[in-house]
């Protein structure tokens, strides 16, 4: 009943302009990410990597109004991809199709053409672009995009989600191209008819998942395998099924802020751990999706309002 109110609240446009303004809300985000400026973002990352962390860099934003927003986006990641490059910090790059501009008129011959260029500079800089995955009104499009890009790039990667019925057939039908695939449980509100409702079905979809993306053909032929999860049963699950692999061959990405504790013992292991940290000053969506996935988080929240 929360999650679906907090991940109603997170479409809601009046609630996006109006929200992010209260100092309280801006409090409470801090525990999620460092700052809105990229500058925020470089020490936590220079700190992540010297504890032993690589780390995924994403500014927030989606659903872009217009193609000049959509170009300041891809302006900025070749900026960053230049930033990681001169700050020799062990971090990728993730975006949004929406964010590159997929929702608007021709959108998608723009997104192609911003992921082309980032794919391109990531290339050059022996880098990865990572393509987030959002809600299910843009999957088709979404693995097409990669599709797309993947047959000209190597170094593109895609997020799939495991609470879609439809995951492992896009799954088996990317594995060919020897993709680089972060795992997700998916943080959107979708019906019944195309994901499952239970948490039980989607934690072992995840895992079913997980063992097909590690069989011979997938990381075996050349697949690269990301975990994106808190949850430590899976990460055991997954680690215990993984015994034909070394432990660089398979990574978890966890977010900025969650779990602090489960990303140093997973390095302590002996595993490879990235971590995501957003920046940004549109971060309401985003915000009401991390409430979404732990309600106690919104405790958090209220205690914020009443100090601020
Ligand atoms: C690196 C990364 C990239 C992602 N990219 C995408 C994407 O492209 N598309 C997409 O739909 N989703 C994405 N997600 C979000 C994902 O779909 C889940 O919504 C999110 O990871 C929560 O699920 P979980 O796997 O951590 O498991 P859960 O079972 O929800 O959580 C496991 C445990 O982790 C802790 N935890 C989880 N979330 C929180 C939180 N917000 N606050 C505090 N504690 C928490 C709790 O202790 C919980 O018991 C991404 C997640 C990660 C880690």
């Amino acid at each position: 009943m929360m999650r679906s109110a907090l991940l109603w609240a997170s479409e809601n446009q009046t609630l996006r302009e109006s929200f992010p303004k209260y100092g309280f809300a801006k409090a409470a985000v801090r525990k999620f990410m460092p700052g809105e400026r990229v500058e925020d973002a470089l020490p936590e990352a220079k700190r992540l990597n010297d504890m032993g962390a690589g780390v995924i860099f994403t500014r927030l934003g989606e659903n872009v109004l217009d193609k000049a927003a959509a170009q300041e986006v891809a302006d900025h990641y070749s900026q960053v991809f230049a930033t990681i490059a001169s700050q020799k910090l062990r971090g990728e790059i993730s975006v949004k199709p929406t964010q590159l501009g997929l929702d608007l008129p021709g959108g998608l011959d723009l997104c192609n053409a911003h992921i082309d260029r980032l794919c391109s500079e990531a290339q050059k800089a022996n880098n990865v672009l990572w393509i987030d995955i959002e809600g299910s009104k843009y999957t088709d499009v979404t693995v097409d995009i990669y599709r797309r890009a993947k047959a000209k790039f190597p170094n593109v990667g895609l997020a799939l989600q495991a609470y879609l019925h439809r995951t492992m057939a896009d799954l088996e039908s990317l594995l060919p191209l020897k993709p680089i695939i972060r795992l997700v449980k998916g943080a959107y509100l979708e019906p019944a008819s195309i994901a499952f409702p239970k948490k039980s079905d989607v934690d072992e979809n995840f895992y079913k998942l997980a063992v097909r993306l590690m069989k011979d053909d997938g990381v075996g032929a050349g697949a690269r395998a990301v975990f994106g999860t808190h949850d430590s049963v899976l990460h055991e699950r997954i680690a215990k099924s993984a015994t034909h692999l070394q432990k660089s061959q398979y990574e978890f990405h966890m977010l900025y802020g969650i779990r602090n504790e489960e990303q140093k013992r997973l390095i302590e292991t002996g595993h490879t751990v990235f971590v995501l940290v957003s920046y940004g000053e549109f971060w309401f969506p985003w915000y009401m999706r991390r409430l979404a996935e732990r309600p106690a988080n919104v405790w958090f929240v209220v205690k914020t309002m009443f100090q601020a």
